[in-house]
């Protein structure tokens, strides 16, 4: 399996099976009941508490998932007077929370600093508040965001930072803590789901006490939704331990990226820059690409291919993505079967 978020293997850990059963018993299956009305149970605090812990912030408000945060910060915290920039790379849920709030939103080319700050130069004093916001390890591309250089912009043209640590949370920074942590940047907010190294569901977003409570009152995904399930959120807090003592994992998962990278490279397969654990092979056409991953498939190998518009016309790709539960030797597999299949490779 080289398509699965599950970077640490997490899913699967007995730990964490045992933690989840364990907690439908103590407190229930569901919370039958929005976190304002009747859905709030100690534990929801106590997973907040830990994820704060581990993501190193103040304060942090789960949400039922990562789209479900991401629409409701980007439609609460901007008003209608203020200026979100956004990366033009950025996932589709912080796209569409863009979309359903009232601020003005000017893209910003991939990554591109300087082209950010002459739009901060030129836009940023006819609004109110501004935001940046930015996946911190991108998703379809493997690369990541220049935290460094706009945590510097935010504070130098007063704007606030939201850095979304979907892929990036369990795998990256100390003890798992995110790109943000690794990086030393404290964002205005943070976003990072559970469903991915945590190998649970739902999110969260995190920031400082004051902030959190205007989330919780305003963003409407949080306050008209069901409150995650009690068993979910206990297990959470196992999670989140388990995370911080990964680093073993960790180290796995990079060094079979890097593996992955350099084999690929080497033979002529176009890799982008990047240098975390998410691999992507473009191939350029959909059906080609789709060819390669059906080739791959019958090899062993779960490879997706990832089209439009997922990804931009013209470059769609295969994206690998190892995890902490692969072997040495099936990391050496994966490159023999692509070199098996180079002569289905564009030219
Ligand atoms: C996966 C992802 C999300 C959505 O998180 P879910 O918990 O799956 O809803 C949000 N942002 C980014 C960058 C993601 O990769």
């Amino acid at each position: 399996m080289l398509s699965s978020n599950d970077y640490l293997g997490l899913t699967s850990h007995p730990q964490l099976r045992a933690s989840l059963v364990r907690a439908s018993r103590q407190w229930a299956t569901g919370a039958a009941a929005s976190r304002l009305i009747s859905g709030t149970q100690r534990v929801h605090r106590e997973a907040e508490a830990r994820l704060a812990k581990l993501t190193r912030t103040e304060r942090a408000l789960l949400f039922s998932s990562g789209y479900a945060a991401n629409v409701g910060v980007l439609s609460s915290l901007p008003r209608a007077a203020d200026v979100v920039f956004s990366d033009a790379l950025n996932h589709a849920s912080i796209i569409d929370g863009c979309r359903l709030g009232k601020a003005r939103v000017i893209v910003y080319p991939h990554a591109d600093v300087d082209a950010l700050t002459r739009l901060l130069e030129q836009h940023r004093s006819h609004h109110g508040a501004a935001f940046i916001v930015t996946d911190a390890l991108f998703s379809m591309d493997g690369d990541r965001a220049p935290l460094g250089a706009l945590s510097e912009l935010s504070a130098r043209f007063d704007a606030s930072l939201i850095v979304d640590e979907a892929h990036s949370l369990g795998v990256l920074g100390p003890a798992g803590a995110g790109a943000c942590a690794e990086a030393g940047v404290t964002p205005e907010l943070l976003v990072g789901t559970l469903g991915k190294a945590l190998g649970l569901w739902g999110a969260f977003a995190a920031s400082t006490p004051s902030v959190i409570e205007l989330l919780e009152n305003s963003a409407r995904s949080f306050v008209f939704s069901t409150a995650t399930s009690p068993a979910g959120a206990a297990a959470c807090v196992v999670a989140c331990d388990l995370v911080q003592a990964a680093d073993d994992a960790r180290a796995r998962v990079l060094r079979y990226a890097t593996r992955l990278r350099d084999g690929l490279r080497s033979r002529g397969w176009r890799v982008p820059a990047g240098d975390a654990q998410i691999v992507p092979v473009v191939i350029g056409p959909a059906d080609v690409t789709m060819q390669i991953s059906s080739a791959l498939f019958e090899r062993g190998f779960f490879v997706q291919g990832i089209r439009p518009p997922t990804v931009p016309q013209g470059t769609s790709r295969l994206r690998l993505a190892p995890m902490a539960t692969h072997s040495d030797s099936m990391i050496e597999g994966v490159l023999a079967a692509f070199r098996d299949l180079e002569r289905l490779r564009p030219s």
